[in-house]
């Protein structure tokens, strides 16, 4: 795991925030990112959707929020 490129990069773009229907809520400031945390969510918690959910799909149920408010 490479952590150090994962904080502020000037980037002040919009966030997208993917709310699981458990609840659970997963951020990332660029799609391919949401895809791939979406991926590992639902292997874990929903392993009946597995890990080859479409990224469109993952899109589709995205959210995107404005960074300016962090
Ligand atoms: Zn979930």
């Amino acid at each position: 795991m490479t952590e150090g490129a994962n904080g502020s990069t000037g980037i002040g773009d919009s966030k997208l925030v993917l709310r699981c229907e458990c609840g659970a809520s997963i951020t990332a400031s660029r799609k391919s990112r949401l895809v791939e945390l979406a991926r590992i969510h639902f292997g874990e918690f929903h392993p009946d959707l597995g890990p080859g959910v479409p990224a469109d799909l993952i899109l589709a149920m995205a959210e995107e929020k404005e960074a300016a408010t962090l």
